[in-house]
């Protein structure tokens, strides 16, 4: 454990990656999982919290007041026989890829950047570009070994017991509030080159965008969107889409080298005291990045760093958004509410709210079983957005009720300013989460500034 007992230790401060709602925790480094049970056992009032690579945007990973486990000492990985993997929860992403491309496997599941834990990736029952052909990494979990509140070891196998089950299932999603995962066996997918082939499609506005993205022609296990977030009138909703699939040695005509992803970003953006970032700059961004995309374009190779990653090329690049930081807004609609996609782009547009950052992707089948798993069947967009902009509080407070109205749903790992209503109301399955809880941890140890503000 930590050198200093919990009680001498000086509180750090933390913060998501959108870099709000800071709050002061002490930070305790587990170096066994015997240690982790010692201080989930020993709790004081403000309870403990797993954290792992902070890259949940709001304040999910803090615990104010309280005790936090940073988990980086369990990061083995082992990758097995059979394809699967075996990583500690404090392992990153980034610590698995070369494992796997190295043996032509690659992650299920990959959310956009690849400095996030096995741990973190599990507690928000990530998804990435292939929802709609693989679901989210839950889906593709064999095990997960979860130490609970009274201090006791669950080893999670699909199928082991109902009470098992039920306990992995909450926990893929649950936040950190069911325990602390400490290892994980992950099944994985075959990658036989480091390269990935993509088709790309220009959409001048959003009907065509989501035509596309729903064509079955077009169906590719990778699709995302970029949108553009600041274009208006007939132009609202233009993007670029990108289709992949791993590549094939025949299709990678022998290439290897650059694809494969350096552990550490090539430039960083330091601290800055302002945001270089305003509307006319983001615009002419999104105007030069939407004409550089070819209006189709067939076959082209791409490593999977720039593929799944390009944004981890830059480090900090969180920091652009100044001292005062950012948000994210992230929902899920079924088919029936695209719509509220549209209304979206609209009324961020109407606040002149600048995103550089604007990502559609199709979601296929959620897991009802998990109840605080995000992903439900149809859409989802993903806005990053500056705290500063006048009225954005207002508008999302309308979004929410249209998200909501459409039997949608907000993101827990993106999410900074809801309210517990908003979420109750877009996760039926809470009040079970919560009976759950009761069971497994009735002295209240398990708790985060996002389960205190929501009601979790
Ligand atoms: C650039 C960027 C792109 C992203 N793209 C996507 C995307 O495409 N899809 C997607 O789904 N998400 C995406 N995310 C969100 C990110 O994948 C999740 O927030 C993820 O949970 C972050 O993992 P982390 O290790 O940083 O965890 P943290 O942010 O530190 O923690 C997140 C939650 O996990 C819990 N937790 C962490 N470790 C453990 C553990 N060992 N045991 C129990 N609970 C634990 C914490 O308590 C907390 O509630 C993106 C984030 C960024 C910054």
């Amino acid at each position: 454990m930590s050198s200093k007992p919990a009680d001498l230790a000086v509180p750090e401060l933390l913060t998501g990656w959108g870099r709000t709602m800071p709050s002061r925790a002490v930070v305790v480094r587990p170096a066994t999982v015997h240690d982790v049970a010692a201080a989930l056992t020993s709790a004081g009032p403000r309870g403990v919290l797993v954290r792992g690579a902070g890259r949940s945007y709001g304040d999910a990973a803090q615990n104010g007041g309280g005790t936090v486990l940073d988990l980086g000492a369990l990061a083995d990985v082992e990758l097995l026989d059979d394809g699967d993997v075996v990583a500690g929860a404090g392992a990153l992403l980034s610590d698995l890829v070369p494992v796997l491309l190295a043996a032509g496997r690659f992650l299920p599941v990959t959310p956009g950047t690849r400095f996030v834990t096995v741990g973190g990736a599990l507690a928000a029952d990530v998804h990435g570009k292939n929802h709609h052909v693989d679901g989210s990494i839950g889906d593709h979990v064999r095990r997960m070994d979860l130490v609970t509140p009274d201090g006791v070891t669950h080893v999670l196998e699909r199928g082991g017991s109902p009470a098992g089950d039920r306990l992995l299932d909450a926990t893929l999603g649950g936040m950190g509030l069911t325990g602390a995962i400490t290892s994980a066996r992950l099944a994985t997918i075959p990658a036989p080159t480091p390269w990935v082939v993509v088709d790309t499609r220009r959409a001048d506005d959003l009907d065509v965008l989501m035509a596309l993205m729903t064509d079955p022609a077009e169906r590719h296990r990778y699709s995302v969107a970029w949108v553009d977030g600041t274009a208006r009138g007939r132009r609202l909703g233009r993007g670029v889409l990108t289709l992949g699939d791993h590549a094939s040695p025949e299709a990678a005509h022998g290439r290897t080298g650059r694809a494969v992803p350096a552990g550490v970003p090539r430039v960083g953006v330091p601290p800055l005291p302002v945001s270089p970032l305003g509307r006319a700059s983001i615009a002419a961004f999104n105007e030069v990045w939407f004409r550089k995309a070819p209006r189709s374009r067939d076959g082209e190779l791409v490593g999977i760093a720039p593929y799944f990653y390009p944004l981890d090329a830059v480090g900090g690049w969180n920091r652009l958004y100044g001292p005062r930081g950012f948000l994210q807004y992230q929902f899920a609609v079924p088919d029936s509410g695209a719509e509220v996609v549209r209304r979206t782009l609209e009324r961020l547009a109407a606040i002149g709210a600048p995103s550089f950052l604007s990502v559609l992707k199709r979601f296929g089948p959620g897991r009802p079983a998990s109840p605080l798993s995000f992903p439900i069947e149809g859409w989802t967009l993903a806005v990053d957005v500056p705290t500063s902009v006048p009225g954005l509080a207002r508008a999302l407070d309308e979004l929410d009720d249209d998200v909501l109205a459409a039997g949608g749903r907000l993101y827990l790992a993106k999410d900074s300013r809801a309210v517990p209503a908003t979420i109750a109301a877009g996760y039926p399955g809470l009040a079970d989460f919560r009976a759950l809880r009761s069971e497994i941890d009735p002295r209240g140890v398990l708790v985060s500034d996002l389960s205190r503000r929501l009601q979790l």
